[in-house]
């Protein structure tokens, strides 16, 4: 589903993204994982061009990203993301953060786009919420709407940048839960996080950036157990 090729990503003189190669496959959960600043979050970004790579390939279901501008649009609405810090429309009510998308982009009817909104909310917990306004709601249930909004567009890829970090203790789980059945169900994920539950259990695979590189990637169990390179072993004895 996505294939990165030799990925380089510069900001002026400071080469954020290093030589990064690497394939996801169909259905796959992958986390990533490295210290503040190695290019996470830049890494992301470039999946969906939020940011444009310096150079490389980066092809997603066999289209090439950096070369096809005019799909660009089409390319995107395939990818949902979910940020950090949410990023929902606050003049909007919750049903409407779920059907503006689809609506807007996809010139879907009101009536089927709020019918699967409101399957949606069903799914992350949110039903009762419909009418609610983005301001009234905990950070927990805010990253939910985040997450329903994301999947009212039917991606066949959702990206997510560290989407428990700015939650109280109490409502990671609530959210991680929501992850965990999204994974089951066989969506292919994208996961930049700093819960190594999460990335134990949930993901097929770990990658490991640091300093831009991507130094080490694995399975899990592998990984965490007997992680190979002395900058993965720093990093895990730091936050395990
Ligand atoms: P992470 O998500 O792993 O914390 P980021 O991808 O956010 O790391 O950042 C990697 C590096 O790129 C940092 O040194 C950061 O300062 C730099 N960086 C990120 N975004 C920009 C930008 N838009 N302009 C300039 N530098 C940036
Ligand atoms: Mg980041």
């Amino acid at each position: 589903m996505i294939k990165v090729q030799q990925l380089y990503k510069k900001f002026g003189t400071n080469e954020v993204l290093s030589d990064i190669s690497t394939v996801v496959t169909k259905g796959e959960v992958v986390s990533i994982i490295g210290p503040s600043g190695s290019g996470k979050s830049t890494f992301l970004r470039c999946l969906n061009l939020l940011e444009l790579p310096t150079s490389g390939i980066i092809e997603i279901n066999g289209k090439n990203l950096t070369a096809s501008k005019k799909n660009i649009h089409k390319i995107r609405q395939q990818i949902g993301m979910v940020f950090q810090h949410f990023h929902l429309f606050p003049h909007l009510t919750v049903l409407e953060n779920l059907t503006y998308a689809p609506m807007k982009a996809k010139g879907i009817k009101k009536e089927e786009a709020e019918l699967k909104a409101r399957l949606l909310l069903e799914r992350v917990g949110l039903s009762e919420k419909e009418k609610a306004y983005p301001n009234s709601l905990s950070g927990g249930q805010k990253q939910r709407v985040a997450i329903a909004r994301a999947l009212a567009m039917e991606p066949e890829l959702m990206l997510f940048d560290e989407p428990t970090s700015a939650l109280d203790p109490e409502m990671v789980k609530e959210v991680l839960d929501v992850m965990k059945d999204l994974a089951k169900s066989g969506m292919t994920m994208v996961v930049v996080t700093h819960e190594m539950g999460f990335a134990r259990e949930v993901a097929d695979r770990v990658l490991f950036l640091d300093h831009g590189v991507l130094v080490e990637e694995g399975q899990p169990m592998e990984f965490f157990s007997h992680p190979k390179t002395a900058r993965a072993k720093d990093f895990l004895d730091k936050v395990l």
